[in-house]
């Protein structure tokens, strides 16, 4: 059983890493198409960063691996595959909630992390990337890192979500980890400007919680940041 559990580990680390890879690695490819020298003289930073992401990605996986076990042999979580199991409607709607909840507790432990003694703890090693990079999409001290390991093992067993749902969450939860922090907005403006775009988070917003530090601290949208008087809008475009 312990072989099982530590195999299913390594196999959820393996998994993090390599889509960790590909997505920075794509939308590093990316930048060097659209905005040509951007990352110029970066190079000892994104070895850092690829460096603390390739241990987040450890720390992600070892839990993720366990519920997954968990999951395959215990009926562990409230993952179902059935889709007839509960009504269409709720497939959106879990989204939905999964994506709140996880901004939720991001932006809790994200404004923790910015009081001066746990950022020099366990906050300064993101914003060592100045500016971040399409690498430093996991680049975190390892206690950041389980702050954001722990959030979807445990909402699993607690929200209903259908399989492609969750597949679904952790595409946009790479993308978005990556996109927000590769120096550019990839959107087009009428979007980022359009009605829903105002309370959605992409490039633009997360770029200025790097320039600026105490603000805009949210993870998908803006709603903590409105409440709480900690939105100062967007980043000039690069
Ligand atoms: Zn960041
Ligand atoms: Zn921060």
């Amino acid at each position: 059983m312990l072989l099982a559990i530590t195999l299913s580990a390594l196999a959820m680390t393996a998994i993090v890493a390599v889509r960790y890879l590909l997505t920075s690695g794509g939308f590093a490819l990316a930048t060097r198409a659209v905005r040509p020298g951007l990352y110029e003289g970066l190079n000892p930073q994104i070895r850092k960063e690829i460096g603390w992401s390739m241990a987040s990605a450890a720390i992600y996986g070892i839990p993720a691996g366990v519920v997954a076990w968990g999951w395959q042999e215990l009926g562990w979580t409230r993952i179902y595959t059935d889709v007839s199991a509960y009504p269409l409607w709720y497939l959106p709607v879990s989204l939905f909630l999964y994506m709140f909840a996880h901004d939720t507790w991001f932006y809790w432990t994200h404004r923790w992390m910015h009081r001066p003694k746990w950022f020099r703890i366990a906050h300064a090693v993101h914003h060592a990337s100045r500016p971040p990079t399409a690498w430093a999409a996991m680049s975190f001290h390892p206690i950041e890192a389980i702050t954001g390991a722990v959030v979807i093992p445990v909402l699993v067993f607690f929200i209903p979500v259908h399989v492609g749902i969750l597949g679904l969450v952790l595409a946009i939860m790479t993308v978005m980890g990556v996109t927000n922090h590769m120096g550019w907005e990839m959107f087009p403006r009428w979007l980022v400007h359009s009605r829903v775009g105002n309370w959605l988070i992409t490039a633009s917003h997360h770029q200025r919680h790097h320039d600026e530090y105490r603000c805009n601290y949210g993870l998908y949208f803006r709603f903590w940041d409105r409440l709480c008087n900690t939105d100062r809008g967007l980043a000039k475009p690069s």
